[in-house]
């Protein structure tokens, strides 16, 4: 069949680890998702270990064009410091961009302030605006409910359109907010727990039927959600919604031409 990406455009998920107990154990890695699209690579919520883990895969800071923090928790944004310094070889090569939140650079920065020279500049992320990363662009379509500020993103490449729902309690707005052909999902709860702002399994799987794209992924797993087998829950979800449901791995490479045989 034509492959309709001949850039060879991929994801890959340097950590699917979602709780702070998957997190602090290592129990899953964390790192968050590496974007190589349209030439242009793209790391989004540089958890801990994503030094470790994009160096392990060979894949090069140096050619990175930006870093998006969805928002500053630790999980989110841990080694964003390390990256922007291996982005910018140690500052020799001033280049790229960091996306985040106000609240993520404001009171208690996220980023140390020598290394932001080293950056081309940093974009405050906003409701409903759009931003360009070299031919791509994306927008952060609406403020998510999570203790601290946060949104998820809508990436727009040539060929294809993906979502990323970054951690939220549900509400209504994100079945309306994330339309596109690939979802990416963290769902951190098997079960709902009221007093804790993430998706719950049950949220995940309303979402997905709302918004029926091509391939959904779940991701981002607390400790429920990994010791229930996240690739039996997906092949499940599948059948139950006709959407083709994939759990993430650690390492685990999406090519964006998937989209185009389903
Ligand atoms: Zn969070």
């Amino acid at each position: 069949m034509e492959d309709k990406s001949p850039s060879g455009d991929t994801i890959t998920f340097l950590g699917t680890a979602g709780a702070r107990f998957v997190v602090t154990k290592q129990l899953l890695a964390s790192g968050g998702l590496w974007l190589s699209l349209g030439g242009s690579e793209i790391l989004v919520d540089p958890g801990p270990g994503c030094i470790v883990q994009s160096t392990k895969r060979k894949l090069k800071a140096e050619k990175l064009s930006a870093i998006i923090l969805s928002h500053r928790h630790l999980d989110h944004s841990a080694d964003t410091n390390i990256m922007v310094e291996a982005m910018t070889q140690g500052g020799f090569k001033q280049h790229g961009w960091l996306f985040a939140p106000a609240d993520a650079l404001e009171s208690e920065p996220v980023i140390f302030s020598y290394l932001k020279d080293y950056l081309d500049g940093i974009e405050v992320l906003q409701e409903g605006k759009s931003y360009q990363i070299g031919n791509i662009s994306f927008t952060t379509p609406i403020q998510h409910i999570h203790p601290v500020e946060t949104y998820g993103m809508i990436f727009t490449i040539a060929e294809h359109t993906f979502s990323y729902i970054a951690d939220s309690r549900y509400f209504d707005g994100l079945c309306h907010s994330y339309a596109s052909e690939l979802l990416i999902i963290n769902v951190v709860l098997l079960e709902a727990m009221h007093h804790i702002d993430h998706l719950s399994l049950a949220d995940a799987e309303h979402i997905i039927m709302e918004l029926k794209p091509k391939v959904a992924i779940l991701t981002h797993f607390g400790m429920g959600m990994w010791r229930a087998k996240p690739w039996e829950i997906a092949q499940r979800l599948s059948q139950e919604t006709g959407v083709r449901v994939l759990a993430a791995r650690d390492g685990m490479k999406f090519e964006l031409s998937q989209l185009d045989n389903t």
